[in-house]
């Protein structure tokens, strides 16, 4: 289930704007970031069976899929935690440690205090 790629993942760049805004180019395409509420950064850990997790904002969020694009750069798709237990949609798209994409529609409150 790789809807979002349609070619060969590019890696990303970070770069500024003039107004000093962050944007990512990525596969040709930009990226702005929504909201100052999103950029906390992410913390990879691990559970206790061993999983990899990111915590986010007060979200928890578990690995769902992990592709190699070569130059051991990863591009990984995870969703929330909760995504089994309450149906919960939210996902998230790193590559390496930087957050590229995010579906941040929760529909709970932070379970991370
Ligand atoms: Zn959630």
């Amino acid at each position: 289930m790789l809807t979002y790629y349609h070619s060969v993942p590019d890696i990303p760049t970070f770069i500024h704007s003039r107004r000093g805004n962050q944007l990512i180019l990525l596969a040709g395409y930009k990226y702005s970031v929504q909201s100052s509420k999103y950029c906390d950064t992410p913390i990879f850990i691990h559970s206790r069976r061993g999983n990899q997790l990111i915590l986010l904002a007060g979200y928890k969020y578990s690995l769902k899929t992990r592709n190699n694009c070569g130059n051991n750069t990863f591009k990984m798709r995870w969703r929330c935690s909760t995504h089994n237990a309450r149906g919960c949609r939210a996902t998230l798209l790193t590559v390496d440690d930087n957050i590229v994409r995010y579906n941040q529609k929760h529909n709970h409150d932070p379970v991370v205090k």
